[in-house]
């Protein structure tokens, strides 16, 4: 068994931060980079507003460069998931492949995957007009007719916000009846360039063809009548789901199930056990806010080192 001090688990924003972070502090961390490596900002186009980037740059070169910055330093990494990890003896045991290794603490950063609708046409169109994300991709539908789907909070957030550019900008909702809190439902209703289609589902994205999306199949939930929509952008905001499988029965969870940690801080319910980006906030998901909490769990962890070495 391998012997480490400290385990970065994930390698978007927060992990890489983390990284660098912990690295420079002489930690000597190793890094699993996951499945997806990279995590969210691989699927996104241009980033216009990580600061530091004055003419943007694409969500997989700052992935690159992040993870650039951090090989300078003492970092160890791993192209690998981690199959299981799990408390042992005042640290931490961790499998992954035929590798297991122990280790002191343990840094979280697997993130947080946007739900998507399921449908083949969504997948093929991801990136070209198909977006889970308006503040990353808005900018680029500027007087164009786009859908939001779902009835939650993000979603009128964010069909509220396309209004700044899209000339308009249609919620389709699943029911008769929105989830999202009263003053986001208000604000909706009194945008003009908002209109709403109740009782309805996406079936199918249209311009798999011409490589971009030209309009929706959408299907009415009361009579099942199918009909078509000509449309150049389909933000689905039917909600995130944490990457919490590997914590589930042992780490505290909130009732959305991201990582309970100490307000503040990065520390779990577990001492040694730090998590950082999506996987922790469910509020501002931002690439910056992600790397802020990555050094911030680096810090935390090298605090916790050095007193248990005390
Ligand atoms: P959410 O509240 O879980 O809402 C998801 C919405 O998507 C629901 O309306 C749901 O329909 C719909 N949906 C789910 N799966 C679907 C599918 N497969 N096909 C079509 N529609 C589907 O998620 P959220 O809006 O991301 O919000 C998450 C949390 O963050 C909430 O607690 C919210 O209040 C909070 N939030 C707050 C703000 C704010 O205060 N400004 C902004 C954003 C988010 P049903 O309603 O039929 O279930």
């Amino acid at each position: 068994m391998e012997q480490r001090q400290l385990i970065i688990v994930g390698s978007g924003p927060a992990g890489w931060t983390a990284a660098i972070y912990a690295a420079r502090a002489g930690l000597q961390p190793l890094v699993f980079e996951g499945a997806d490596a990279g995590g969210q900002l691989m699927t996104t186009t241009e980033v216009e507003n990580f600061p530091g980037f004055p003419t943007g740059v694409q969500g997989p070169e700052l992935m690159r460069i992040l993870k650039e910055q951090a090989k300078r330093f003492d970092v160890e990494i791993v192209s690998a998931a981690v199959d299981s990890l799990k408390p042992v003896d005042g640290g931490f045991e961790i499998i992954s492949q035929t590798q297991t290794y122990h280790t002191a603490a343990v840094i979280l950063a697997t993130g947080a995957t946007a739900r998507r609708i399921g449908l083949a046409s969504e997948k093929a169109l991801y990136g070209r007009g198909v977006s889970a994300c308006a503040t990353c991709d808005g900018f680029f539908f500027k007087n164009k007719n786009v859908i939001v789907v779902g009835g939650g909070d993000s979603a009128l957030e964010e069909a509220n916000f396309l209004t700044r550019f899209a000339s308009k900008v249609t919620v389709v909702h699943r029911r008769d009846a929105f989830r999202a809190s009263k003053i986001m439902q208000e604000r909706a209703f009194a945008n003009p360039k908002i209109d709403i289609v109740w009782n309805a589902v996406v079936i199918e994205i249209l311009g798999v063809e011409a490589g971009h999306v030209t309009g929706v199949r959408l299907r009415d939930t009361v009579t099942q009548a199918e009909t078509e929509r000509p449309i150049d952008g389909v933000f689905a905001a039917i909600g995130h789901e944490p990457n919490v499988s590997l914590l589930r029965g042992w780490v505290d969870l909130d009732e959305k199930n991201y990582v309970k940690t100490k307000p503040g801080t990065t520390q779990t319910s577990v001492p040694g056990l730090f998590a950082c980006g999506d996987l922790q906030d469910a509020r501002y998901r931002q690439a910056v806010t992600a790397a802020g909490s990555g050094c911030m769990a680096a810090i935390d962890a090298g605090r916790y080192l050095d007193e248990i070495k005390k």
